[in-house]
């Protein structure tokens, strides 16, 4: 056997050097000489900008996040070398070790996250006593050089709604299909059909993962349950059902936006990256009676205080939290709550309301899932595994741990209705189904399935800020569940799926069971409704796709920003990213987020 020289320099020794180090790698965010509480005055400006070190320093573009949707903006705005782009990112450059997506699990409470949480719910997370998690990337690449890349577009009728709202038809699934065939390159499981619904050539990679025990059967069972198995992203041609799951991921390494659209420019003069860059305000001045400009970006670096120009535009993709966190601090945003913390309004805006995300959860694996009397896997953690993974990025390891640490590979992700979703076309939910080999105390094939309402009824929460202290964390609140039809979408699939796990003559060939050891929920009887009502709201937590705290829309009463991203009332400053979506998509959100940044920076290039 034989491991390429440059896989081991690219990605066995930084592993492993990463593993050792996992910690220390990231300079520590320090915030120290800017005065916390207000509006940096023009004398503390002045300071800021010139003390002792010349004139700021001026660039065409100022993008603050080098996320999913900054990393495209960054890459497409310096292409033509016009432009001088100024990239700020609060994280530094993504440790190599996610570069291995086996190793997801280093990224939780590292940091390379920004650690959030949220305020305590009443109707899900009851398993973290009420506060969610609320995990966000923190490095270039942003939540996509820690996520679980699923490439996942989303439904075509999602674009359509966002279209209707704004009314703009320039962002209708007829439209955006091109702007997201050319940012990929498709390898996934759906080649031979997959025609005009995937691009190639572009920066993305989309792959697949070699190793999934069991799928044959899985998928031998949908067909027995009539449910449709096909293309996940086949656009209009795929209504619901199940599909192998395409990942970006090449060779067996993430492929996120740090690694497709970053890290092959970052020799182009004209793109300055100041890493650990944490944006504290945006900087305007009055350009009219009843309106303002953004001219620059003040943020903290290593300590000190510095203030950019931007000549042309301020460009806000620090994502769902630091975006409109950033728009409040700078005096855009909900006048009662600014008012409430002292900061002067400049634009009323409803800033952090309209916050949208998926509540998910697992039903159920280690309790109450299901376990079959035959092995389907083989144990990942041995070293055949790890030297197969070494030598051509393939097997056991080439896939992500999920639940509690063990392997549970997703074999397939799919879409169903619940039973109060009219429109076959664009499911309510959706779904992942698992296998899991566990070794301890005996060798046992299992499986279970996840699921996260992707269209709520709820009218979703809000991000708030705590104080006018940019250090201080946002205050965020899903506010899940608050439309109780939420819960009977999600009991309603729970449901189909309990039957497709039981009652398949497939299954029951190998020995299908229920397991015994399974999770009380307030004395309700087990797998009665009331227990699956009971469940949903016991285990359903984020499931990492929050969108719309900066939503584009027709007006300024229900929107920040306008169908081309500019910010209402504020010359010169756009918001593009995830908070800028008008409505969650019913998928995962990189995808989405990314168009985002790439229409983003074809509008802005074509000038509009
Ligand atoms: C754990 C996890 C798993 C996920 N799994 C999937 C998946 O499998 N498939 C999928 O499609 N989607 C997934 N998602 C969702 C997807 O990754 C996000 O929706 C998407 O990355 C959001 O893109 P964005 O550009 O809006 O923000 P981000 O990618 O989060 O980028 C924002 C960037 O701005 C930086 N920043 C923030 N504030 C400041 C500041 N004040 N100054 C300077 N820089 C700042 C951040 O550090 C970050 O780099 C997952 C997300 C998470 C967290």
């Amino acid at each position: 056997m034989t491991i390429p020289l440059d896989f081991l320099t690219r990605y066995a020794i930084p592993l492993v050097v990463a593993t050792l180090f996992l910690g220390d790698v990231d300079i520590p965010q320090q915030f120290s000489i800017f005065d916390k509480t207000q509006r940096l005055s023009d004398e503390v400006l002045s300071k800021a900008m010139g003390e002792g070190e010349g004139p700021p320093e001026s660039f065409d573009y100022i993008i603050v996040g080098g996320g999913s949707a900054g990393a495209i903006l960054a890459n497409r705005l310096t292409a033509s070398g016009e432009n001088r782009v100024l990239l700020l990112e609060a994280g530094g450059d993504p440790n190599p070790i996610l570069d291995v997506p086996f190793a997801q699990r280093f990224y939780w409470d590292s940091e390379m996250d920004w650690n959030y949480t949220t305020v305590k719910q009443n109707r899900s997370c009851h398993l973290f006593g009420g506060n969610c998690i609320w995990p966000r990337g923190k490095a270039l690449g942003g939540s996509s050089s820690v996520n679980g890349l699923v490439y996942n577009r989303c439904k075509p009728k999602d674009y359509d709604s966002w279209a209707n709202f704004t009314g703009d038809q320039s962002w209708s699934w007829a439209n955006v299909k091109d702007t997201f065939n050319r940012i990929e390159d498709y390898h996934g499981f759906h080649e031979e059909t997959a025609g005009a619904n995937h691009g190639y050539g572009g920066e993305m990679y989309v792959g697949k993962i070699d190793y999934l025990p069991g799928v044959e059967v899985v998928e031998e069972v949908l067909r027995e349950k009539n449910i449709p198995i096909g293309d996940l992203n086949g656009g209009d041609e795929f209504t619901y059902g199940f599909s192998k799951i395409d990942y970006n991921i090449k060779d067996g390494m993430r492929c996120g936006t740090y690694q497709a659209f970053l890290e092959p420019i970052l020799n182009r003069t004209n793109l300055v990256i100041y890493r650990y860059a944490y944006a504290i305000r945006v900087e305007t001045v009055a350009s009219g009676e009843d309106s303002h400009r953004a001219i620059g970006i003040t943020y903290e670096r290593h300590g000190a205080i510095r203030t950019a120009l931007a000549q042309k535009e301020v460009i806000l993709s620090a994502g769902v939290v630091e975006s409109p966190k950033l728009l409040m601090l700078s005096g855009i945003g909900p006048k009662e709550h600014l008012d409430e913390l002292n900061i002067t309004t400049i634009v009323d805006l409803p800033v952090g309301k309209y916050l949208q995300e998926h509540p998910g959860m697992d039903v159920i694996g280690d309790k109450g899932g299901f376990t079959l009397n035959t092995t389907f896997g083989s144990n990942f953690n041995t070293s055949d595994a790890l030297l197969q993974f070494l030598e051509n990025g393939t097997g056991p390891m080439n896939g992500f741990l999920y639940d509690s640490g063990e392997y549970a590979p997703q074999l397939v992700n799919g879409y169903l209705n619940s039973k109060l979703n009219d429109d076959e076309a664009w499911p309510d939910v959706y779904m992942y189904i698992h296998e899991k080999l566990t070794t301890s105390p005996e060798v046992r094939e299992e499986m279970y399935f996840s699921l996260e309402l992707v269209r709520p009824d709820s009218p979703g929460g809000t991000i708030k800020l705590a104080s006018s202290d940019p250090k201080d964390k946002p205050i965020i609140d899903p506010n899940f569940f608050e439309d109780l039809n939420d819960i009977e979408r999600m009991v309603d699939v729970i449901e189909i799926m309990m039957d497709v796990f039981m009652n398949s003559t497939t299954f029951k060939k190998y020995g299908i069971q229920q397991m015994d050891s399974y999770e009380p929920c307030n004395g309700e009887e087990f797998l009665s409704r009331d227990y699956f009502r009971c469940l949903v709201q016991q285990r359903s937590f984020p499931y990492f796709h929050p969108t719309s705290t900066s939503r584009m829309g027709p007006n300024s009463t229900v929107a920040v920003v306008d169908s081309k991203l500019k910010v209402f009332g504020v010359e010169n400053l756009r918001v593009i990213d995830a908070s800028s979506i008008p409505f969650v998509p019913s998928g995962n959100t990189n995808l989405p987020s990314m168009l985002v940044g790439a229409r983003g920076a074809e509008i802005i290039l074509a000038g509009e």
